[in-house]
C-alpha cells in the first residue's frame, strides 16, 4: 500500500516538473508571477528532497516511540528536546538550542498505574491516570459510589455527605450521560464545498477563559475537600470515552502553587457505565487501584527548542522568517498527531533547506514550543521576551520577523492556509500555492484560525499563519490514548513538509517582508492564567 502511494507521488512529481517548465516559459509571467517571481527550480528541488529522501518515518519514530509521552517538565519532554536539538546540530544546523521561557512547575513522571475490577469478580479496566494528579496510598482495594456531575458541584450536598465518602473510590456518574452522538471514528478529508466556505477553529475570549478558570477553581475546592475526606480517587467516565478511546488531560496540578491533588482517573465510557450499572443494582463493586509518579521541583524551567539556519544577505540577514509547532503532549500515548506531527514537519522543513545547502537571504528560524496544551506558555513568552518592549508594545526585533509559519492541525495534508484576516496575504499566498494544486492545497481562506501558537505572534503584530489541514485524526485521537504513531499518515506530512518548506524559502527570498495588519494593543487570552 505505501510503495503503490509513493510511486504515485513520484509520478505526479514528474509530471509536475514539466507543467512547471512550461509555466515558467509560457506562462511564467502572467500566472505566477503577478506579485512576485516564485523560485520555481528550488520549489523542484524542495519537491524531489521531500518526497523521494525523506527522514520522516525516522522523525516519527524518535519524537514518539522513543520519547515517550511529552508532558511539560517531564523525563520524555526532556528526551525529545534534547534529541531535537542533537539531531538539528548532526544535520548541520549548528544554531541549535533548548531556551527557557520561564517557571513551568512540577516534573511528573508516571511510575506505576494500574486499575482493575476486583468485585463482582477480577478484570482489568481500560483508564488512565489525569497527569499531575496524586498518588494512591500504594495498592488500596475500595468500593465504588456513584455521584452525579452535579453533586460533584454541589459544596452543600457534599459536606452533607462527606463522612460516607471515606475510603471509596467516586465514579462520577451523569443521569443523561451517554455516547457522543455522530462521534467521528473515521479519517476525514476535506471536499472542495467545504473548503470553499472553510471557518477557522475557535479563538477563545479572555471572557470565556475567565469562566473556564472560575468554574476549575470550584472543582480544585472541592477535590480538595474530597482528599481531606479520604475520598482514594476520582474517576470519570465521559460519553465520549467511547470504542478504547480515553480522553485524559488536567488544568492544573502542575504549578509549584498547587497542592498535591486527589488520584484523579479518566475511564472508559463503557467501563464507566458497567461500574454504575452494578452498583445501581445493589452489587458489591470494588476496585484496585495502584497510581505513583514521581514528583520533582528539582528544575520548574520550561523550554522551547530552537533551531536556524543564518540568512545571507548582509541586510535581509538581520530579518526572520519563522516556523513552528508545539513539542509537549498529554501523556497517556506519545502525542503523535497532536502534536509530534506538526514537530516533525518542522524539523524535517529545516533538514530538506539545510540538505540543499539554500543560502536564504533571510535568517530561517525554527522552534519547537513547550506548554502549548497549558496556554500556548512556550510561544507566547518567547514572543513576549524577544519581540515585546515592556510596555507591551512591539520593539525593533519585532519588526524584523517577517512572519511565523504553524503546525498544530493533525497529521493530515495540507490544503490550504488561513490569511488570518490578513488581506494583503490573500493574493501571496494563492500565488505561492499555485505549483501545488496537484498536490491538493489550493485554498486561501481569509479567516482568522485559534487555539495555536500562531496566535502568539498575532497578539505582537507579527504576521501569523496556520495551515488548512485534512482532519484525519482531529477528534479522534487527540488527548488520548490511542495517539501514537500508527495513527500518523506518513505521506500526508511528507506533502506538508514540501509546502511548509517551498512557502519559508520564497518568505526568506523574496524582496519584501510579509505585509502586516495593524497593530492593536491588547491583553494576551493566556495571560497570568
Ligand atoms: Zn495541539
Amino acid at each position: 500500500m505505501k510503495r503503490s502511494n509513493e510511486l504515485i507521488l513520484v509520478i505526479s512529481l514528474i509530471l509536475l516538473s514539466a507543467q512547471i517548465t512550461l509555466g515558467q516559459t509560457t506562462f511564467g509571467q502572467t500566472t505566477f508571477a503577478q506579485t512576485e517571481t516564485i523560485d520555481t527550480a528550488m520549489f523542484r528541488r524542495i519537491r524531489e528532497a521531500g518526497l523521494a529522501s525523506s527522514r520522516i518515518p525516522m522523525l516519527a519514530h524518535y519524537l514518539t516511540d522513543v520519547s515517550g509521552p511529552r508532558l511539560p517538565g517531564s523525563s520524555g519532554y526532556r528526551r525529545a528536546a534534547n534529541w531535537a536539538v542533537q539531531t538539528l546540530k548532526q544535520w548541520g544546523i549548528s544554531e541549535a538550542y533548548t531556551e527557557a521561557w520561564g517557571e513551568f512547575g512540577k516534573q511528573w513522571d508516571l511510575a506505576e498505574f494500574s486499575v482493575a475490577l476486583k468485585l463482582p469478580y477480577y478484570q482489568p479496566l481500560i483508564a488512565y491516570p489525569e497527569p499531575w494528579s496524586g498518588n494512591t496510598k500504594g495498592r488500596q482495594q475500595a468500593a465504588v459510589i456513584l455521584i452525579t456531575s452535579k453533586q460533584l458541584m454541589d459544596t452543600v450536598y457534599l459536606k452533607e455527605h462527606l463522612s460516607l465518602l471515606k475510603g471509596k473510590i467516586l465514579l462520577v456518574y451523569n443521569n443523561s450521560n451517554k455516547m457522543a452522538a455522530g462521534y467521528a471514528t473515521t479519517p476525514g478529508r476535506l471536499t472542495d464545498s467545504v473548503l470553499e466556505h472553510i471557518e477557522g477553529q475557535h479563538i477563545v475570549s479572555r471572557n470565556e477563559m475567565e469562566t473556564i478558570i472560575s468554574r476549575d477553581s470550584i472543582l480544585v475546592a472541592i477535590d480538595k475537600m474530597l482528599k481531606k475526606a479520604g475520598v482514594v480517587a476520582r474517576i470519570s467516565a465521559p460519553g465520549n470515552n467511547v470504542n478504547g478511546v480515553v480522553h485524559v488531560q488536567s488544568a492544573n496540578g502542575y504549578k509549584l502553587s498547587d497542592p498535591e491533588m486527589i488520584t484523579k482517573i479518566s475511564m472508559s465510557f463503557e467501563d464507566g457505565q458497567r461500574l454504575a450499572r452494578l452498583v445501581r443494582s445493589g452489587q458489591r463493586v470494588e476496585l484496585i487501584i495502584n497510581q505513583k509518579a514521581s514528583v520533582s521541583t528539582r528544575d520548574t524551567k520550561g523550554y522551547n527548542v530552537i533551531g536556524e539556519i543564518p540568512g545571507t544577505d548582509p541586510v535581509l540577514g538581520k530579518e526572520i522568517v519563522m516556523l513552528g509547532g508545539h513539542l509537549d503532549s498529554w501523556a497517556s500515548s506519545t502525542g503523535a498527531t497532536d502534536n509530534a506531527a506538526g514537530c516533525i514537519v518542522v524539523m524535517e522543513v529545516m533538514r530538506i533547506l539545510d540538505s540543499l545547502n539554500v543560502k536564504p537571504k533571510r535568517t530561517i528560524r525554527m522552534a519547537l514550543w513547550d506548554g502549548e496544551e497549558q496556554g500556548l506558555y512556550g510561544s507566547y513568552n518567547y514572543v513576549k521576551k524577544h519581540f515585546m518592549n515592556a510596555d507591551g508594545k512591539p520593539n525593533e526585533a519585532n519588526q524584523k520577523v517577517s512572519g511565523y509559519f504553524n503546525l498544530d492541525y493533525g497529521t493530515g495534508k495540507i490544503r490550504g492556509v488561513y490569511a488570518q484576516e490578513n488581506k494583503e496575504m490573500i493574493p501571496v499566498f494563492k500565488n505561492w500555492l499555485e505549483p501545488f494544486h496537484d498536490l491538493d492545497a489550493k485554498t486561501v481562506s481569509a479567516n482568522s484560525t485559534g487555539s495555536t501558537d500562531h496566535e502568539s505572534f498575532d497578539w505582537a503584530g507579527i504576521p501569523g499563519f496556520q495551515f488548512i489541514q485534512d482532519p484525519v485524526d482531529e477528534v479522534w485521537t487527540h488527548h488520548t490514548n490511542i495517539d501514537d504513531y500508527d495513527h500518523l499518515q506518513i505521506e500526508d506530512l511528507k506533502q506538508a513538509a514540501v509546502i511548509v518548506a517551498s512557502f519559508v524559502y520564497q518568505a526568506a527570498m523574496r524582496d519584501e517582508m510579509l505585509p502586516r495588519k495593524e497593530f492593536v494593543k491588547k491583553v494576551f487570552v493566556f495571560d497570568g492564567l
